[in-house]
C-alpha cells in the first residue's frame, strides 16, 4: 500500500511487494543471528559487571578510568578476544587499522595481504601511493600481496608458497569486499586461512580488517583463530550510537603494542581520557547486534528489489552473508548519481542536499557518497557510495531501522525512475 508520507510509483510498489516476499526466509535467519549475538553481548555486560559509574568518563590523562577498562573487557568478551582497545580517539577505521599495523610491524618486517589489494584508503598507509608521508614503506616495512583467485577465494597455494619463501611478520586479511565485486570472506574461510598461516609460519600475526562484518555471523574471526581484528565504531559495533572511534581486539600482547602506538610506549592502555564518550560506546555495543540486523535486512531488501527491477545485485537476496554491504551494478555514471541522490532524499538528515562526485582524501578516483546520517560519515546508517569507474556499481550499506532503510532504498529506485534511468521504464 502506498504511504501518504512517501508516495511511490505503482511499478515500484509492485516490485517492493515481490521483493518483500523474497525477504521472508532470509529475514528469519537474520533474526536468529541477531538473537544469538544479542545474548552474547548481554552476557558480556553482565559478566563484566557494567555499572552506571562506568559511564562517568575521565579528563586529562585519563588515569584510572574504570569505565574505559570495563568497555575494553566487554568488547573483548563479545568479540571472543583476550583483550581489546576501544577508543573514541580513533578517527576512522583506516586510522584504527593503521594503528594496529604500525603497532605490530618493525623496520625490515614484511606485511602480506592475502585478499588482493586492500581497501583503497590503506594505499597511503602501506605506501602503495605517495612518498615521504610516513607510510609503513617509509619506515622500511615491505609489502607483498597474494591476489585472490578468479572465483574470489584466497589462493592458499600461493599464500603457502609466499610464507615459505620469506619471513612474513603479518598477514592482512580483509573480510569485506571493499570497492570490489569479490565475495566477502566468511568467518569460516578466515579461520581456514589463519590455520594455514599458523601452520606454515607459527610466529606470523594474522590481522583481520573486520569492517562491516561484526555481528553478521554468530562468531567473529577472533573466535576462529585470528590474532587481531580491527573495526570502526561508526559501522556495526557502534550500533549507530557511538559518535566516533574504533576497536582493536585479539591477543593481549598485540593489543598492547597497538595501544603503545596509539598513545606512547610505557603508557599504552593506561591513559586516554574518555570525556563524555563512554555511554555511547557501551550503548552502541548493546544495540549493535540488533542494528546490524536492521542493516542486513535493508541490504537483502535492496538486493531483492533491484533484482526484481532487472539489475545484478551481489550478494543475491538468498545468499549467505558475512557483512552488511550490498552492491548493485547500475552501469552508468548518471545512474550512480541518481541512485545516490535518491538515497540522500530518503535520509533523515540533509535530505535536501544533492551529492556530487568529488576527490575524496584516500581514494584514487572521484567518489560519490550519499550520507544523510546523524553521525558524520556513519555507514551503519543508510549510506551509498560509488567510485566513478567501471563497472559503475554502487555500494550500499547500513540502515538504523529496516522500516526507514527500506524507504531509502525505494527512494533510490524512484530517483532512477524519475530521471528516466530505470531499466525497462
Ligand atoms: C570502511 C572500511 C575501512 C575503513 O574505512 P574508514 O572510512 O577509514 O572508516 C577499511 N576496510 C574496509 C573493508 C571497510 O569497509
Amino acid at each position: 500500500m502506498n504511504s501518504p508520507f512517501f508516495p511511490l510509483d505503482e511499478k515500484l510498489l509492485r516490485a517492493a511487494d515481490t521483493a518483500a516476499e523474497r525477504c521472508r526466509q532470509p529475514f528469519e535467519q537474520i533474526d536468529a543471528v541477531s538473537q544469538w549475538n544479542s545474548a552474547k553481548v548481554l552476557a558480556a555486560f553482565t559478566r563484566n559487571h557494567v555499572a552506571a559509574e562506568h559511564f562517568a568518563g575521565s579528563t586529562g590523562y585519563g588515569y584510572d578510568d574504570r569505565g574505559r577498562d570495563a568497555l575494553d573487557r566487554v568488547f573483548a568478551d563479545a568479540l571472543g578476544a583476550e583483550d581489546a582497545l576501544v577508543r573514541h580517539n580513533f578517527v576512522s577505521g583506516t586510522h584504527t587499522i593503521a594503528t594496529a599495523l604500525f603497532g605490530v610491524l618493525r623496520p625490515g618486517d614484511t606485511m602480506l595481504c592475502c585478499t588482493g589489494k586492500p581497501y583503497d584508503t590503506l594505499d597511503e598507509v602501506i605506501g602503495l601511493r605517495g612518498e615521504g608521508m610516513g607510510s609503513l614503506k617509509d619506515f622500511g616495512v615491505n609489502y607483498r600481496q597474494v591476489d585472490l583467485k578468479p572465483n574470489g577465494a584466497v589462493d592458499k597455494e600461493a599464500l603457502s608458497a609466499a610464507l615459505r619463501s620469506e619471513r612474513v611478520k603479518l598477514v592482512h586479511i580483509q573480510r569485506s569486499r571493499g570497492y570490489s565485486l569479490r565475495p566477502s570472506l566468511t568467518v569460516e574461510a578466515i579461520g581456514e586461512i589463519c590455520r594455514l598461516v599458523h601452520e606454515v609460519s607459527p610466529f606470523t600475526v594474522t590481522l583481520v580488517d573486520n569492517c562491516y562484518g561484526e555481528f553478521v555471523e554468530k562468531t567473529e574471526p577472533t573466535d576462529a583463530g585470528a590474532d587481531l581484528i580491527v573495526g570502526s565504531l561508526i559501522k556495526n559495533p557502534g550500533g549507530g550510537m557511538a559518535e566516533t572511534g574504533g576497536y582493536i581486539a585479539g591477543r593481549a600482547a598485540l593489543v598492547a603494542l597497538a595501544a603503545n602506538r596509539l598513545t606512547v610506549p610505557g603508557m599504552g592502555k593506561e591513559v586516554g581520557p574518555t570525556l563524555s564518550q563512554l555511554q555511547g560506546m557501551f550503548k552502541g555495543l548493546f544495540f549493535a547486534p540488533h542494528v546490524t540486523a536492521q542493516a542486513l535486512k535493508t541490504a537483502v531488501f535492496a538486493a531483492a528489489l533491484f533484482e526484481t527491477l532487472g539489475y545484478e545485485a551481489t550478494p543475491g537476496p538468498d545468499a549467505p552473508r558475512t557483512d552488511i554491504v550490498e552492491t548493485i551494478r547500475l552501469g552508468t555514471p548518471e545512474a550512480l548519481i541518481a541512485f545516490c541522490r535518491g538515497i540522500q532524499q530518503g535520509s533523515p538528515v540533509d535530505s535536501f542536499a544533492a551529492p556530487e562526485p568529488w576527490d575524496m582524501p584516500g581514494y584514487a578516483c572521484k567518489v560519490i557518497m550519499a550520507a544523510g546520517a546523524f553521525i558524520g560519515g556513519s555507514s551503519i546508517e543508510l549510506s551509498a557510495d560509488a567510485p566513478l569507474r567501471e563497472p559503475y556499481a554502487v555500494w550500499l550499506q547500513g540502515g538504523l531501522t529496516f522500516e526507514t532503510g527500506r524507504l531509502g532504498v525505494l527512494a533510490a529506485a524512484q530517483a532512477l525512475l524519475e530521471a528516466g534511468l530505470l531499466k525497462d521504464s
